[in-house]
């Protein structure tokens, strides 16, 4: 296949001279060659799938530092080396909690089973807390649909308490961001509470000719996919327990605890909890219910008589030292290289499966997820290192723990190597399914903010089409480290390939069939020519990034400049 060239070289040399970020006359040609080589060694049997935590991720991590620093890049890790390093720790949440309400007219037990169960969301160790109480309705904030339950309200050093879920008139597509009960911990911190208690919607009636529905599994984890042999299913009692929370995994404080990004959610109450936590205001638990399922879906916001005191159970389990790997290279002008474009992609992937396929295949080699990734990024970094330096610095960021649940990109943007502040867009490369000549891309993220004018610029020049997300339904843009990035208010693209020219086909048949499998390997029909094309087009994203006058803003209204963004950043 040929060689990917520039077909939009000499309409964009001729605009240069009026284009507001001058593109470089500097054809960067990326090696199909390079990328075999990385993918090679990256998806290879002897790196067991680079589980974060394990010696086949240090070998990962080894070989990246090594080509950073083989192409002169600086260090951007610890102590001048380039790995910064972290510790990966699992907890969970477990039952044996108390729940309190303590009033002027005495203490009233919420009794576990029939009134609360544990949270299914970890918190670390044991949490003891004692506060006033605020019911803050649903606890939605969402910006674009001008919605704000905590407004008003003085949250601060209190326990939130929340019905479950979201209004129905906040658009599916913007519920995972504003309902989940992470995110209203998460809002719950920033506004200064200390805890946050979810009351579960009520369950759901039976449906006909089946035992009882699953009551409050809110509470409750779920069942381990995949695990349940085919047994006559036993009736739930909805007066049983809680029981332990699943395991996660997230990194590990200085001090030895666990960092979670919200409020310590302590509790899932039941409605027959509800009604205890209502008793002694002027309002019902079902009333409140009632008022949420209305059109406004607007219940009463108030302050609990007395105080909450909870005690919720957790514990931390194992430990494992990693590392993400930082390299950078310093722009060229003094007025801007002191802000900085990140590419980042995750290095670790599944490791070994207990079970082997029936091949006796048990290596997840994780050679699109996301050697592939990394292995266009090192090469997009080559097209830095060699070619015309950048205005704006450029960091490139390799992350551990990506899979088990977004750890490495969380350190990094909670512990960044420069300051916050000075970060200002993110280009994250994972998984590109390479096996087919891409003409359209999905620019994830990119529409919450201008970044879509430099995608649109980049794309352009290499007559690549920009489509809108062909895959909806998989929540994608929570779902890899550009995310964390959002969190912190730093706006993020995350390329997919589109599905035009078989990418369809192509899409479907890796999610269905090799996706998180040890069948993701080297034995896919991976066109090294696409993912040259690949790197390249990472590399003019941000170097368009790097370059344009003025640093990326997010979208005037947009709901995650509006939440998280220093209003700086956010057009008007
Ligand atoms: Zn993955």
């Amino acid at each position: 296949m040929r060689k990917w060239t520039l077909p939009g070289l000499a309409a964009a040399l001729s605009l240069l001279a009026a284009a507001p970020s001058a593109w470089p006359a500097w054809a960067f040609s990326a090696s199909p060659d390079l990328i075999r080589a990385h993918m090679a060694y990256l998806a290879s049997d002897e790196l067991q799938g680079r589980d974060a935590g394990l010696p086949g991720y240090d070998l990962a991590a080894a070989y990246a530092a090594k080509q950073f620093q083989d192409m002169g890049l600086k260090p951007g890790g610890d102590n001048g080396t380039f790995l910064q390093h972290l510790t990966l720790i699992r907890d969970r949440a477990l039952p044996g909690g108390t729940l309190k309400i303590v009033g002027p007219k005495g203490t009233v037990d919420l009794v576990e089973g029939p009134d609360f169960r544990n949270s299914a969301t970890a918190h670390g160790r044991d949490v003891t807390l004692n506060a006033p109480a605020v019911f803050a309705g649903f606890g939605v904030v969402a910006a674009g649909q001008g919605r704000d339950d905590f407004k008003g309200l003085n949250v601060r050093g209190k326990i939130v308490v929340v019905l479950d879920g979201s209004p129905d008139a906040i658009p599916a597509a913007d519920r995972n961001f504003v309902a989940s009960a992470g995110a209203k911990a998460m809002m719950a911190k920033r506004l200064g509470a200390v805890g946050l208690i979810v009351i579960a919607q009520p369950a759901p009636p039976p449906p006909p000719g089946r035992g009882p529905a699953q009551a409050v599994a809110a509470g409750a984890a779920p069942p381990a996919a995949g695990r349940t042999p085919a047994a006559p299913p036993t009736p739930p009692n909805p007066n049983a327990p809680g029981r332990a929370g699943a395991f996660g995994w997230t990194w590990e404080l200085p001090g030895g605890d666990a960092n979670h990004p919200g409020v310590p959610v302590l509790a899932t109450v039941t409605p027959a909890g509800a009604a205890k936590l209502f008793a002694g205001t002027s309002q019902t638990y079902e009333a409140l219910l009632a008022a949420s399922k209305s059109p406004a879906a607007n219940p009463a916001r108030f302050n609990l008589p007395g105080r909450i005191e909870a005690v919720a159970k957790g514990e931390l389990g194992e430990r494992r030292p990693s590392e993400n790997v930082i390299a950078m290279i310093e722009g060229s002008d003094p007025n801007v290289k002191s802000q900085y474009i990140v590419m980042s992609g995750h290095l670790d992937h599944l490791g070994v499966s207990a079970r082997p396929l029936p091949n006796g295949d048990a290596i997840n080699n994780g050679a699109l997820d996301n050697a592939g990734g990394v292995s266009t990024l090192i090469e997009a970094a080559r097209g830095f290192a060699t070619g015309p330096r950048p205005r704006r610095s450029v960091i490139f960021l390799l992350v551990t723990g990506e899979e088990k649940g977004l750890i490495g990109s969380s350190y990094f943007t909670n512990n960044p190597v420069v300051p916050k502040a000075s970060i200002v867009a993110d280009v994250n490369l994972d998984m590109p399914v390479m096996t087919y000549d891409f003409v359209d891309v999905a620019a994830i993220g990119a529409e919450h903010s201008n970044i879509i004018q430099a995608v649109n610029r980049a794309a352009g020049r290499m007559n690549i089409g920009i489509s809108p997300d062909p895959v909806p339904r998989l929540g994608i843009f929570t779902r890899s480290d550009h995310y964390n990035f959002v969190l912190q208010g730093i706006p993020a693209v995350f390329l997919i390939g589109g599905f035009k020219n078989g990418g369809e086909v192509a899409f479907n048949d890796f999610y269905d069939n090799r996706y998180h499998k040890p069948g993701d390997d080297l034995n896919q029909a991976i066109d090294y020519n696409v993912a040259a094309k690949w790197a390249h087009l990472n590399y003019e994203i941000a170097w368009e990034l790097a370059n344009q006058p003025k640093r990326p803003m997010w979208n005037k209204n947009n709901l995650f400049g509006s939440r998280y963004a220093a209003p700086s950043t956010v057009l008007r």
